[in-house]
This record gives C-alpha cells, sequence and structure tokens, in this order.
C-alpha cells in the first residue's frame, strides 16, 4: 500500500489556515461546546479576523444548537462543501457533521472506521478558504475521531482542554494530558469552565464547588502544562448558548464574568 492520496489533498487545503486548535474534554457536560462555540465567537469580534468552527462530534455534534444553525442546509460547490456563515460580519465559519445527518434527532452509532472515513472526507472536501483561526469541537474523551483528526489534520498548533474544577473531572484531564504527549499535540492549555458562579444579584462570583475550585490550576502546575483561565458559570453564557448566538448579543459588549474569562483567554 502506497501513501494516501488524500493526506496530501488535505495539506493543500490547509494551507491558508493559520492556528489549528483542538478543543478536548476528559467528561461530556463539562462545556467543551460551549467554551468551543463561544471561544470561536470572541475570536471572530474583530471583522478582520476570519475563523473556523469544525464541529466532528459525529455523535452528538452541539455546535449547530449553539450556533442557531440548525436548520441550515449546507451546499456543496465545485470548490467543495460551503460552511455556514454566522456572527454579526459573517467572518466565522461554521461547519458541523451535524448538517449532514438525515434526521436532526437520530442518534448516529457508527464504528471506528466509518468514522475515520468520514473526519477524513469532512478535512478533504470543506472548503474554507482563508482562516486565521480554526477551532476544532472534538467528543469527550479520547476516541476514533480525535485518532482521526491528529491523523489527518497537518500540524495541529495544539489542544485546550476544558474541565470543571472537581477531581473527578481533573483526573479525566490527566489523561487527556497524556494523549497529547503521546500522539505529540502541544498542550496550549487547560480551562476551568464553571468554576464559581456569577450570582445574577450581586454580580459577584461564589464558589459553590468550594474548595475544591482553583485544583485545575494546581493539577497544571503539578503536570507542568499552562493553566490557561477560570470561566464561572453565567446566565449570560447559558442564554447565549440556548439562544445559539455570542455572548455579545445577549450581553452587549460590556464583558464581565463569563465573557470577560472568555476575552482573557483568547488573548
Ligand atoms: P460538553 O460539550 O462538554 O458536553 P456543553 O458545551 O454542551 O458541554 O455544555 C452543557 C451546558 O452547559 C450547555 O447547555 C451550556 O449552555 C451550559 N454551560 C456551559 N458552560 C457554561 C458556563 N460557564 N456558564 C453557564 N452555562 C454554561
Amino acid at each position: 500500500q502506497g501513501p494516501d492520496p488524500d493526506i496530501a489533498v488535505i495539506a493543500e487545503r490547509f494551507q491558508d489556515i493559520g492556528k489549528k486548535i483542538l478543543v478536548l474534554s476528559g467528561k461530556g457536560g463539562v462545556g467543551k461546546s460551549s467554551v468551543s462555540t463561544q471561544l470561536a465567537y470572541t475570536l471572530s469580534r474583530d471583522p478582520d479576523v476570519q475563523v473556523g468552527l469544525l464541529d466532528i462530534d459525529i455523535c452528538g455534534p452541539s455546535v449547530p444548537t449553539l450556533t442557531g444553525t440548525m436548520d441550515e442546509e449546507v451546499e456543496r460547490t465545485a470548490q467543495g462543501w460551503q460552511p455556514v456563515y454566522v456572527g454579526p460580519d459573517r467572518n466565522l465559519a461554521v461547519m458541523s457533521i451535524g448538517y449532514l445527518l438525515p434526521s436532526k434527532n437520530d442518534a448516529v452509532i457508527w464504528r471506528g472506521p466509518k468514522k475515520n472515513g468520514l473526519i477524513k472526507q469532512f478535512l478533504r472536501d470543506v472548503y474554507w478558504s482563508q482562516l486565521d483561526y480554526l477551532i476544532v469541537d472534538t467528543p469527550p474523551g479520547t476516541s476514533d475521531e480525535h485518532m482521526s483528526i491528529v491523523q489527518y489534520l497537518p500540524d495541529i498548533d495544539g489542544a485546550i482542554i476544558v474541565t470543571t474544577p472537581q477531581e473527578v473531572a481533573l483526573a479525566d484531564v490527566r489523561k487527556e494530558i497524556n494523549f497529547c504527549h503521546k500522539v505529540g499535540l502541544p498542550v496550549i492549555g487547560v480551562v476551568e469552565n464553571m468554576s464559581g458562579f456569577v450570582c445574577p444579584n450581586c454580580d459577584k462570583v461564589h464558589q459553590i464547588f468550594k474548595p475544591t475550585s482553583g485544583g485545575a490550576a494546581k493539577m497544571c502546575a503539578d503536570m507542568d502544562v499552562p493553566f490557561l483561565g477560570a470561566i464561572p458559570l453565567d446566565g449570560v453564557l447559558t442564554e447565549a448558548c440556548d439562544k445559539g448566538s455570542s455572548w455579545a448579543e445577549v450581553a452587549g459588549d460590556k464583558p464581565t464574568g463569563g465573557p470577560k474569562a472568555l476575552i482573557d483567554i483568547a488573548e
């Protein structure tokens, strides 16, 4: 068997793509997709910055819901599948396997080789044009999708790992970090999500998981990986995610709480 010809096609596709960042989490429900999406929106606040958001969670794609694009039909042109453009300046390009599923409510149960083929096809066929950033939202844990993306996406800049403060979640983050080391993926850093709670009455952050908040920062120090910041539970983010929009559309341009944490992380 000779070299896979798709590898060269994919490499050419990704020539004009700037930073390629995978978003990982040890567990589901820690807010990985919300963080991926809101981070992509945060980066695209500058209209001159082109951002891509790729959802490769085949069994549970949530990016269409989080970007309010569930009913979009993706178009196939001579150049390839066209992403859906969102945000006030239409400079956030979104592509999800969710757009291609026959029924939005069907569960997808596919075995590894078929997932691998689909991810390869995605990378080969989506036409991103030029991007400054590509954020890739992955399924929780380390599964076939992760192996495929690491195998086919050339020169990934690194991974951001999202966790919650509790020790059970942190234990799985250590596994994610070890996975990154094993496949040679640089760890950009860890984000502690749902870290405290922004009280709607007093606007202060309360530590509801006391004394566990801050556990991720300590774990990062122990494992010698960067800690990127803590995002509190914030009603603005819940509302933005439920509406399928960016935090800026809900809160305006007054970043406090969760949005402020996202801006600090994006910088
Ligand atoms: P995962 O991708 O890890 O499974 P999701 O991103 O789907 O998790 O998040 C689960 C839910 O938690 C979403 O409905 C989202 O609105 C909410 N959520 C996530 N992070 C926050 C946060 N910091 N503040 C408020 N709500 C959040």
